[in-house]
């Protein structure tokens, strides 16, 4: 139950003045509520302003900004209106002047110029503020944001909030609302420890948020601002402190120890052609410990692509087996699991134990026999997709769950899924693409990271260069030079959305034209295609009966063919650096080295050639994830909706990152010393829970 003392700040925005229906649709709209649910005090609180209109500053107009993009204030007597000729797509333009005798322009488009004349009477003073921009040498504001009279603007704040405003709600209408919704805001229990919120010079939380809300000072709105960071820590400890709980309440509920005499792992080891890298040894050290432990495992294996990941999770599996329980590995689509289980099968074999392949396509007797297998234990090892874990199928024994995440599944799908898989299982996450030390914590801050951050040795950095598209035939004649000469390439394209209820492809395009220039030679894989089809393209090119392989996404080239030597992407500023790190990572691996040609489209924005030259400098998957979440924010770099990252409102994970650690500390500190959230400073912890919506963990503190 929410605490009673939050109530006011839950009541619909309508209970305030001036927010009609209109306008808390809209408001509901712009705070991306779920459906038929109303915009809140508490969703208006924490819609933070994102810049401010400092009255302060009010400029002659000899004496303006030399930049475009400030917000001025000016005061400015009307000069003339240059009306528009009729049905003219040209804006209206208002003249105003100063006592320096100089002008501005204000520009309006499909304006109504008897309210504009009403507005802006010629000779009349009037205050102005709205953005500054150069236009042909000459200043002008495009739609100010203000045009008031001089007892209106007695009546603004010296320093006026600018909100993110959305269609039928302006920042001016929000503005208005907050500062009604602060007068609702109640006295909270102090949920920070008093010895940080003094290290840090932090206000309390309503102080805070009055703060930003009314700024005394431009630097109030900074995200170093103590109060900006009051609030966005407030929120990561929200969310950590969910995942704490989710920790909490997964390690409470009784594993069982696992612990392996060593013995199919040694025949497994004695098998491999290699042995493990430091890291890898490290990876399975810390994992075994935890397996032994009757505590539930609950761990990330991070990696980047190619670190050597199957072989550590193949060695948790065995250990698994030599202390007589099943282990399940699943993996992201079909062709992954058909790969892991090519990889898998051969080495546990060696090693005295059986493995079996489920996914959606095993079908009839066949899946019959699978399943009899996986109820009777005689299938140590168990690699599929999610229909692993359908009802059908029921593990004799289950010990040990991995998954093969790649960024699919979020904090709640894990739990979900770990529930249905068996109460006990200890849980591995292995995870392909690397990420940022931050953003690892927002997404696994319940889980302990094993990082390989070390590559097996004899692996030579894949060669990259960046060219223009238009430059794609040069391109195309080296890659019939390469093929003649035995090679194979890989070609990606993005997926482009083109209106119509199906993503057209480029691949179908290029497909097309690379077919001309090596007939026979080349196979076409995308999204849109059966699963069989599909993986009979995959097929041919593994076996080397086509040399190109013209594909679409990730998955469909997320295939292990070590004798593929060249990689060209197209349109690549539209892919996520992460993204490109990935599909890199698919040649150079059979020791011959390998090429990477980046193929952008023109012209390339500054920030999108910053992100290509990171490609071609650095082949460290952990620098290539922080130059992208500089370069482009933490949602660009995971795709928000794929990610599982938890949406913030009020921190910035890149500005605030080092709150992360912070915040993750606190929220297990607070744990540790009370899991039942029973003491003072607990009960204040719930009240944050509440107001961030981070509560769903909480029912588990009574499930026990
Ligand atoms: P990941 O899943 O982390 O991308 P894989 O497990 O597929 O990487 O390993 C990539 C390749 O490296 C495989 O061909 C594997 O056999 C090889 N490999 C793994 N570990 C080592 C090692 N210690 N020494 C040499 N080669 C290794
Ligand atoms: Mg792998």
């Amino acid at each position: 139950m929410r605490p009673q003392l939050l109530n006011p700040l839950f009541a619909p925005i309508t209970t305030l003045k001036g927010a009609g229906p209109q306008i808390a649709a809209a408001a509901a709209r712009l705070f991306k509520r779920p459906e038929k649910s109303p915009a809140r005090l508490i969703d208006l609180l924490l819609h933070l302003p994102h810049d401010i209109i400092d009255r302060r500053h009010q400029p002659a107009l000899n004496a303006l900004p030399k930049e475009s993009g400030r917000i001025i204030t000016i005061r400015a007597r009307t000069f003339r209106h240059n009306a528009p000729p009729p049905h003219s797509p040209a804006p209206w333009r208002v003249v105003v002047t100063d006592d320096s005798g100089h002008t501005i322009t204000l520009v309006y488009f499909h304006a109504r110029g008897d309210w504009l004349r009403k507005q802006l009477p010629e000779g009349e003073e009037r205050y102005i503020s709205g953005r500054l921009e150069w236009y042909g040498g000459k200043p002008q504001i495009v739609h100010p944001d203000h045009v008031l009279t001089a007892e209106e603007f007695a009546q603004l704040p010296a320093l006026e909030p600018v909100y993110p405003a959305g269609a039928g709600i302006t920042s001016r209408t929000i503005g208005k609302l907050v500062r009604q919704a602060l007068e609702h805001l109640p006295e909270l229990p102090e949920w920070i420890d008093s010895a940080l919120l003094e290290q840090h010079q932090w206000p309390g939380f309503a102080e805070a948020l009055r703060r930003v809300h009314m700024p005394q000072d431009i630097t109030d709105l900074q995200p170093a601002s103590p109060a900006r960071q009051r609030l966005a820590f407030d929120e990561m400890l929200a969310s950590q402190l969910a995942l704490a709980l989710v920790r909490h309440h997964v390690k409470a509920r009784h594993g069982r120890a696992l612990r392996g005499s060593g013995e199919r792992q040694r025949r497994i080891l004695a098998a491999l052609p290699y042995t493990l890298t430091g890291a890898q040894q490290r990876a399975v050290d810390e994992i075994l410990s935890d397996m032994a432990r009757a505590e539930r495992m609950l761990r990330l294996l991070q990696g980047d692509v190619g670190s050597g990941k199957t072989i550590v999770a193949l060695l948790a599996m065995a250990a698994a087996a030599e202390a007589g329980a099943q282990a399940a590995l699943m993996a992201p689509s079909d062709l992954l699991a058909r790969q892991h289980f090519a990889t898998i099968a051969p080495l546990a074999e060696a090693a005295g134990l059986t493995a079996a392949l489920l996914t959606g396509r095993e079908k009839g007797r066949q899946r019959q026999q699978i399943l009899q297998q996986i109820a009777s234990g005689t299938a140590h090892i168990v690699i599929g997709t999610h229909a692993l874990f359908q009802e059908e199928v029921n593990f004799a024994n289950l010990g040990l769950v991995v998954v093969d995440e790649q960024h699919r599944f979020g904090v709640h799908q894990r739990l979900a899924l770990q529930q249905k898989a068996h109460a006990a299982a200890d849980v591995l996450v292995m995870s392909a693409t690397p990420i940022p030390r931050t953003l690892a914590l927002a997404l696994y801050g319940d889980m302990d990271i094993s990082r390989l951050d070390e590559k097996p040795p004899g692996r030579q950095p894949v060669k990259t260069a960046t060219l223009p598209i238009a430059r794609a035939p040069e391109v195309i004649a080296r890659l019939q030079q390469a093929v003649a000469r035995g090679e194979r390439a890989y070609w990606v394209c993005p997926v482009v959305e083109d209106g119509s209820a199906l993503p057209a492809t480029s691949a179908e395009e290029r497909f097309a034209t690379l077919s001309q220039a090596l007939p026979g030679q080349v196979g076409l894989a995308h999204g849109r295609m059966k699963g069989e089809a599909r993986d009979a393209v995959m097929e041919d090119f593994r076996a080397g009966r086509i040399s190109v392989l013209v594909a679409t996404t990730v998955v469909e080239v997320g295939v292990d063919v070590p004798q593929a030597s060249i990689i060209v992407i197209e349109n690549a500023e539209r892919f996520g650096l992460a993204q490109l790190h990935q599909l890199r990572g698919r040649v150079g691996r059979g020791g011959q080295p390998g090429y990477c040609v980046l193929l952008y489209g023109e012209p390339l924005s500054a920030n999108a050639a910053k992100r290509l030259a990171v490609m071609r400098e650095t082949d460290d998957g952990f620098v290539i994830a922080e130059a992208d979440l500089k370069l482009r924010g933490a949602g660009d770099l995971l795709g928000t909706q794929q990610s599982g990252l938890p949406r913030f409102r009020t921190a910035d994970v890149a500005d605030h990152a080092t709150l992360l650690q912070a915040a993750r500390d606190f929220a297990r500190l607070s744990i540790a010393r009370d899991a039942q959230l029973t003491t003072p400073r607990g009960t204040a912890l719930r009240h944050l829970l509440y107001l961030h919506e981070r509560d769903a963990a909480l029912p588990l503190l009574s499930a026990g």
